[in-house]
């Protein structure tokens, strides 16, 4: 079967033939429909994230899948069922507590393997085996954007940590801001939409832009990080309840701070390389204090927000996820499909039709 990889010492992804792979215990053995690339891909393959499977001289890409079940191989999937897996997985030297406890997402480094990403091959071939406790069933019409509910399950993660966080008061949020206009920024905005009454994404692109156009469409006001650095978004625009980290820009995730009105809470989610440059550690850590203000890290998701996910991938209208979708590549096609650019938000690598 077709496979595409990155091979060791390499920074572009390659297809390669690899041999189907044999459910084990447990497992069933899923036909892959699609494979969407993210911000994290890119940084896998720079090298600035992740790692290789043990003993391995490549690792298969991709950790946003969506396949049919070929063989249930005697688990409780039926064949036919379309499915997106999840993309923590135990770490070689067996389960803990983390995945028992159903919270995978909260496992310590060293505690987890991410398909794709730490550790594991993703699911970036034609077929890919799983224990069916990691494969979450998705209604078969979901089947051509279902790829989308990992990265959207991410952000239900986020959200549930950083309200979980404003739980203990009557807290009424009215403004969120999010920061990126990538797709994960972008998916998140979609989401938001209905939880707030004023929305702001920002972003460092001139007009004409296609994100622009797709935060404007959907009733957000853009921001431009070059004229209004997030500092200066209380004094702008508003002081905002709830902020979305989705950059990468380690800056952002003290800038934000300012931003937020008092009692308000933002999620960080980019993954940034390692940076230092100065902050005034007294003056954020007063605002913390005297504003109730909270800041929440939050990765990856468990199998309960998968589950929400699929109800906020159904809220979207189909005219966001055709604007969202750049580009829908087949395997041969890797170098197009990896392509970054200004015209290029989401794309995705389809194995077989959904
Ligand atoms: P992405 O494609 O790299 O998007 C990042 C966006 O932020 C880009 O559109 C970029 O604009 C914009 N940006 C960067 N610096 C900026 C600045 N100073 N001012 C304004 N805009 C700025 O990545 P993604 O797939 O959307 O993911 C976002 C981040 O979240 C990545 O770091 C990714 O690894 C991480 N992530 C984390 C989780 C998690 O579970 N924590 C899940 C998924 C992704 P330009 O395009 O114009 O450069
Ligand atoms: C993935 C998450 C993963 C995180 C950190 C994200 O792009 O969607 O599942 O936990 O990267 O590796
Ligand atoms: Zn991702």
């Amino acid at each position: 079967m077709k496979a595409i990889v990155v091979g060791r010492g390499e920074s572009r992804p390659r297809v390669i033939e690899k041999s189907r792979p044999e459910p084990g215990a447990d497992e069933a053995l899923v036909r892959t429909l699609r494979v969407g690339i993210d911000g994290t891909d890119h940084e896998v393959l720079s090298g600035n994230h992740g790692g290789f499977p043990e003993g391995t001289d490549h690792q298969v890409l991709g950790h946003e899948a969506v396949g049919v079940v070929e063989d249930p191989n005697g688990t409780d999937l039926a064949t036919g069922d379309v499915v997106v897996p999840t993309v923590r997985r135990p770490p070689a030297d067996g389960s803990n507590r983390y995945f028992d406890a159903g919270e995978p997402d909260m496992a310590p480094d060293g505690m987890y393997r991410e398909r794709g990403i730490a550790g594991a091959h993703g699911f970036m071939a034609e077929y890919f085996t799983s224990p069916a406790e990691f494969l979450v069933p998705v209604p078969r019409e979901f089947a051509s954007h279902a790829f989308l509910v990992e990265p959207i399950s991410n952000s239900e993660k986020a959200f549930e940590l950083a309200y979980g966080s404003r739980s203990t008061f009557e807290w009424t949020p009215e403004s969120a801001m999010v920061l990126g206009n990538g797709p994960l920024g972008l998916l998140t905005l979609a989401m938001l939409d209905e939880r707030f009454d004023r929305t702001y994404c920002l972003g460092r692109r001139d007009r004409p832009d296609r994100t622009i156009d797709i935060i404007e469409r959907l009733g957000a006001t853009y921001v431009d990080s070059r004229e209004t650095p997030v500092p200066a978004v209380a004094d702008t625009h508003e002081p905002v309840d709830f902020v979305y980290e989705a950059t990468g820009h380690a800056k952002h995730a003290f800038e934000c701070v300012d931003a937020l009105a008092p009692n308000g809470v933002a999620a960080l989610l980019g993954i940034p390389e390692d940076w230092t440059f100065d902050v005034d550690g007294g003056r954020l850590h007063r605002e913390f204090v005297l504003e109730n203000k909270a800041l929440v890290g939050s990765v990856n998701s468990s199998v309960p927000h998968f589950e929400a996910a699929k109800e906020s991938l159904a809220a979207f209208p189909d005219w966001f996820l055709d604007e969202l979708v750049t580009g829908v590549y087949s395997p041969d096609e890797v170098d197009a499909a990896f392509e970054t650019g200004d015209d290029v938000i989401k794309t995705v690598v389809e194995f077989d039709s959904p």
